[in-house]
């Protein structure tokens, strides 16, 4: 489904990517862990082109760009397959939680309003957010402008979708509510990567893990496999850190 070739970038002189190859398959969950700075972050923001890789190729579904020479038109078309969940939730301020989500839906998939309000309506409603339809963000907590995010993304249909540390701007008692609602799209066989600091969720739903540390994949496995069987001492290190 997805297929990340050789993948590297740099800013400035840094090398925070360094010759990056991961596959993903059609409903499966990828969880990506590691330190702060080991540029998880920027892979995940290569695969939708938000970050520019400096070479290799992106594959999602049938289509595939390659990274020297990709056209505006070939990233927008990478863009409608994938959507992208944000750390900080990224919504309209002007808008309520459900034009945050039309917005997708007319813009994007040009549907018309009343058949994009009807679909968002049924999405928030999904998320938890049912009550909270003409909200305007301010007025909702964190967890709830997320599970906004996390409707807007499912309004796209993405072939993936791409989760950016989507609990770690929240407070802790908000954090269950976004991962509980993470855990049910991710039942419904939606393929998602999905950077994350929380172990417990990484061990519960990932089908893989994915370790990465200064750039690289350091290894890859089952949850059990790299939790309770790590193969490299930088995994080890790491695990022991943070549990
Ligand atoms: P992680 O998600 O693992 O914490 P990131 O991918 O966010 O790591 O960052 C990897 C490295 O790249 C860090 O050293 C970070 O400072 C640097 N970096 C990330 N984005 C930029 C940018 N837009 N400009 C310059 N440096 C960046």
């Amino acid at each position: 489904m997805i297929e990340l070739s050789h993948i590297s970038k740099s800013f400035g002189r840094q090398e925070v990517l360094r010759d990056i190859s991961l596959s993903v398959k059609t409903g499966e969950v990828v969880v990506i862990l590691g330190p702060s700075g080991s540029g998880k972050t920027t892979l995940l923001r290569c695969v939708n082109y938000l970050e520019k890789p400096f070479g290799g190729t992106i594959a999602v579904g049938d289509f595939r760009l390659d990274c020297s020479q990709a056209k505006r038109g070939d990233i927008l078309k990478l863009r409608r397959k994938t959507a992208m969940v944000f750390q900080q939730y990224n919504l309209f301020r002007h808008k309520t939680a459900l034009e945050n989500v039309m917005e997708a839906l007319l813009v994007v998939k040009r549907m018309p309003a009343a058949e994009a309000r009807a679909r968002s309506a049924a999405l928030l409603d999904k998320v938890g957010l049912g009550d909270k339809l003409n909200e305007y963000p301010s007025r909702l907590s964190g967890g709830q402008q997320q599970r906004v995010g996390i409707a807007r993304a499912l309004a796209l249909e993405p072939e993936v979708i791409l989760f950016d540390e989507p609990t770690s701007a929240l407070d802790p008692e908000r954090v269950g509510e976004v991962l509980e609602v993470i855990r049910d799209i991710a039942r419904e066989g939606i393929t998602m990567i999905v950077v994350t600091h929380e172990m417990g969720f990484a061990r519960d739903v990932a089908n893989r893990v994915v370790f990465m540390d200064g750039g690289v994949i350091v290894e890859e496995g089952t949850p059990d496999d790299v939790f309770q069987r790590p193969r490299e001492e930088r995994t080890r290190q790491f695990l022991r850190r943070i549990t």
